[in-house]
């Protein structure tokens, strides 16, 4: 579930405080004009016109919208004369995945106190195929058990479960972190970073830590502001083919059954089983929380299920560079997205992805013409286009464990996905603020423009775990995803809110975010501009940016410090 649509859920208070907090410069340089920038917007906007055509079917991995979508990407560096960059020279660095496909329907009963609940896929349950070399899924009258946030955090004193054992029952687990709705004097309060989210509030977390547990299964409760999107996009993205990296055992992290469920089903089950779900979701905010046993409740599924392996594609090219070739500044981008699923209240069942994610591979199609164009930079500069991003940022992760340029080596990592296309804005965002100095040199050409930086105002929906920077960041690279702002020149906050509400709702991983000739690409080409301007001054620069103490990530750099001159 990708990064985008930063803003959408932010209510006009907050907004308003964002305002006051958003890092702006002295009134002269915000000239209420956009600042110019080399980026085409025509060259943006034909880019994704046809990488986000009905032709692409969706750019699903392993379907032929991948061949379409990777033969586009690899002619067009080609014309513009950017070599491969893989390591047998060419563009691709094969990824092999593991695909796994519901066949037919599930059938899930759930029974409590004297009802029984026949739970339709997804419409009250959205169980995902289990990732697993399974041909068949079978969970028969399994307890269930209530977990709370389902979190274990020795260093923060803090564990949902309590010694219980839940080995071959399904747990009920609430999404988000502990501290997510705590107020001011409750215990948990802060604990978990306050309002950002830390990655045990990320459903992979919940899924990992059930199967660590030995857990037959996981019923994630959706909220939809816990969750930060809404039942479409859990229904959309949780019951279409799976993919996963080709794993030694999967079943460390993978249980048979990996469901969301929705928040008034499970109210039902709770109420069935004589119990009361809000009282046990504030209870599951208390340090002393204990699991609850649904008292006479038991899970039933069945499912066909289809294992197998393919081979995806990142694309890769690069520009070497003059005196520095062996130091590598990265910018990704995915080329992915949902293919052809379940159709929406149109019929409409190509998932065309025209601002999730064509726009960002537009973008780094038009970064490689603007270096290519240029004086050859000290260090070189590497475009690389990743597969199944929405999968669960594979390809990101495929490349991050198997490194073509040295991570210790590697400059920073430029991540971009989804910008918004609703015209320039006089601000700019990334995912997830405030862990790397490399925000600091956005800032700064930020600065230099007239602009300004507005950090996360999302930091609760966990953006930065959600994007292809992350994979990077975890080996220790220093890596942002750049985002569309939101006070746009015309219309200011407001419009850009209303913008992103918009999207979120209408159009975010549906079958509706399509091109049309309505898209403004200019706010993009602005966006890109600053990032061009970015890449430039790492490139040619002696400059190593670097995490900021405290964040997770620091260690890791700073293992290789000796490497870096
Ligand atoms: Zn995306």
């Amino acid at each position: 579930m990708s990064a985008r649509c930063l803003f959408a859920a932010v209510s006009r208070p907050a907004l308003a405080a964002m305002a006051v907090s958003a890092v702006t410069f002295p009134a002269l340089a915000q000239s209420g004009a956009p600042p110019k920038t080399p980026v085409d917007p025509a060259r943006l906007s034909a880019h994704d016109k046809v990488l986000a055509s009905d032709a692409f079917e969706g750019r699903g991995p392993a379907t032929p919208g991948e061949e379409k979508a990777t033969g586009y990407i690899i002619a067009q560096f080609k014309k513009l004369g950017v070599p491969g960059g893989a390591k047998d020279g060419g563009y691709v660095q094969p990824v092999p995945l593991g695909r796994f496909e519901i066949v037919g329907e599930p059938e899930t009963t759930v029974r409590a106190g004297d009802q029984t609940f026949t739970w339709t896929q997804g419409e009250d349950i959205a169980i995902r195929a289990a990732q697993l070399p399974v041909k068949q899924v079978e969970v028969k009258d399994a307890p269930i058990v209530f977990v709370g946030y389902g979190v274990t955090a020795p260093e923060v004193g803090w564990d949902d479960f309590k010694g219980q054992d839940v080995r071959g029952k399904m747990i009920v687990v609430l999404i988000n972190d502990p501290d997510f709705e705590a107020k001011p004097g409750e215990a948990v309060f802060g604990r978990f970073g306050g309002k950002a989210m830390t990655y045990y509030g990320r459903w992979t977390y919940k899924y990992e830590e059930a199967a660590r547990r030995g857990a037959a299964g996981v019923l994630i409760v959706h909220e939809t502001a816990p969750a930060s999107y809404g039942w479409a996009t859990v229904k959309n993205s949780n019951t279409n083919t799976q993919f996963d990296v080709v794993r030694t055992d999967p079943a460390k992290v993978h249980t048979p059954v990996e469901a969301w469920i929705q928040r008034d089903a499970a109210a039902a089950l709770f109420k069935a089983a004589g119990l009361d779900f809000d009282q046990l979701k504030a209870k599951a905010r208390q340090p002393d929380f204990k699991p609850v046993t649904l008292p006479g409740a038991s899970f039933s599924t069945r499912f066909r299920n289809d294992a197998s392996q393919i081979t995806s594609k990142n694309i890769v090219a690069r520009i070497a560079g003059r005196t520095h070739p062996d130091e590598t500044v990265i910018f990704t981008a995915h080329w992915d997205h949902l293919g052809v699923g379940l159709p929406d209240a149109k019929g409409d069942r190509i998932y065309n992805g025209a601002v999730d994610n064509a726009d960002g591979i537009a973008a780094l199609l038009e970064l490689a013409r603007l270096y290519a164009k240029g004086p050859k930079p000290q260090r070189s500069l590497v475009f690389l286009a990743v597969t199944a991003e929405e999968k669960g940022l594979l390809g990101s992760e495929y490349y991050a464990e198997h490194p073509i340029y040295d991570p210790a080596k590697t400059v920073a990592d430029l991540n971009m996905d989804a910008f918004m296309l609703t015209g320039p804005a006089q601000d700019m965002t990334t995912s997830g603020s405030g862990k790397t100095d490399l925000e600091d040199l956005l800032k700064a050409e930020l600065k230099a423009e007239g602009r300004s930086f507005t950090p996360d105002p999302l930091p609760e929906a966990g953006h930065f775990f959600r994007s292809d920077h992350f994979p990077m960041a975890k080996r220790g690279i220093p890596a942002i995803s750049v985002g569309s702002g939101i006070d746009l020149y015309k219309g200011g906050r407001e419009a850009g809110e209303a913008a992103e509400r918009d999207y979120t709702a209408n159009r975010y991983h549906q079958p509706s975010d399509e091109w049309t000739p309505q898209l403004d690409f200019s706010g993009e080409a602005v966006d890109v501009g600053t990032v061009y301007k970015l890449g430039l001054k790492l490139a040619n620069s002696r400059i190593w940016p670097g995490w900021n103490p405290g964040t997770e990530f620091k260690a890791e750099r700073d293992r290789t410090a000796s490497e870096r001159k």
